[in-house]
Order: structure tokens, then sequence, then C-alpha cells
């Protein structure tokens, strides 16, 4: 199993270390080499708008976009995840996400760094509580019928998703491998050993 981790930019490191621990190999992605032989594909923490803007100075957009709207197996991380939204509300003008999931989301929905917090959330699908981190994080505001929610989060009385599935797509707003937790990155590799390459 052979896991690529777009590395443009953001907490790559870390997601290397959770997939070399889950004993899969990583391909960090850069450039269009080496994007055609890999079984799956982690969108990391990071800056979104720069992401974006290096998505096209290095000509993967186009290679990765085909991969997340034709749902093959990936996980996107808090910038991750605003790329793999298919509406982002409060994105930069140029930000154009790469999309699969059918979800609108708000960059920077919880505030600015300051307003960076920790969270335990449940879970229950993945058994148990994630104790989430989430740094200048997306909200999810809103969920196509297709998308399943895995984890909320209590905020105001309300609750809010902060983990979704789409078939082979998790989206998440936190960062589940600064806590390395690695549940997450194990059902995306489930999802990978399923899926026709
Ligand atoms: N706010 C960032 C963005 O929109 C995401 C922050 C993060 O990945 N920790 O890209």
């Amino acid at each position: 199993m052979r896991v690529g981790i777009l590395a443009l930019q953001g907490d790559v490191r870390e997601h290397a270390a959770a997939v070399r621990r889950a004993g899969a190999e990583v391909a960090e992605i850069r450039t269009i080499d080496g994007f055609d032989d890999i079984d799956a594909l982690i969108l990391p923490g990071g800056e979104s708008t720069t992401m974006c803007l290096l998505l096209d100075k290095t000509g993967l957009r186009s290679p990765v976009e085909a991969w997340t709207r034709a749902g093959r197996p990936t996980l996107g991380t808090c910038a991750g995840l605003v790329l793999l939204a298919d509406r982002v509300e409060d994105g930069r003008v140029d930000q154009s996400p790469l999309g699969g999931l059918d979800i609108a989301v708000r960059r920077n929905g919880h505030g600015r760094q300051r307003h960076s917090f920790e969270a335990r959330v449940p879970c229950p699908a993945l058994s148990g509580d994630f104790d989430a981190v989430f740094i200048r994080a997306p909200r999810i505001v809103e969920v196509g019928a297709g998308v399943t929610v895995l984890a909320s989060l209590e905020s105001e009385g309300d609750l809010e998703p902060v983990v979704v599935q789409q078939g082979a797509l998790i989206g998440c707003a936190f960062h589940p491998e600064l806590a390395e937790d690695d549940r997450l990155l194990q059902l995306l590799l489930d999802r990978a050993e399923g899926a026709p390459s």
C-alpha cells in the first residue's frame, strides 16, 4: 500500500509518520511524477490558499482534482478538508478547491489562530472519542445527502459536523495526526484496500 501525501505545504511530516506507523509506504507528492502509483491520498493541514496556488504552479491541480472528483480514497484534514469541499465560503477570490465532497465549508470558521482550541469529540462510528485539535479550523456549514457525518462537535447547543465521509473521501476539520490518532487513516487504508486501482 502506497499513500501519497500532497507535500506542497503544511504538516506533511506528521502524516508521513502516521502512514509509516500503519505499515504503509509514503510518497510525498510535489510534482506530477509519482502520482500514478499511489493507492490513497492525504491532503494535509496547512494553508489552503497557498496550496491552491501551488497546485496550479506545479501542474498538480489536474491529476489531483481528477482523483478527488472520481471519489478515489482520500483523507483531507483541516486545510485539506477545505480543498476537498465542493463549496468554500470566505476563501480567496482566486481560490478554487479541488472538490469531491458534497459539503460547504467556511474557512477559519472558528476565528483566527488565537481562537484555536482542543475538544473531545464523540465518534461512535469509530468506537470512541477523538481528542481533537482545531487550528484555524474550517466549519462544515452544509452537508449533502450522500455524505455521512462520523463525528460532531457540540457548539453553542448545536451539533456541528467535524468528520464526514462520502464513499472513499474522508474529511476532517481538525488534526488527528497531531494527536497521533490513526483511526481516520486506518479508515482510509481500509477503503483503499477495497478500492479498484
Ligand atoms: N485556515 C486554514 C485554511 O483555510 C486551515 C488551517 C489548518 O489547516 N490548520 O487553509
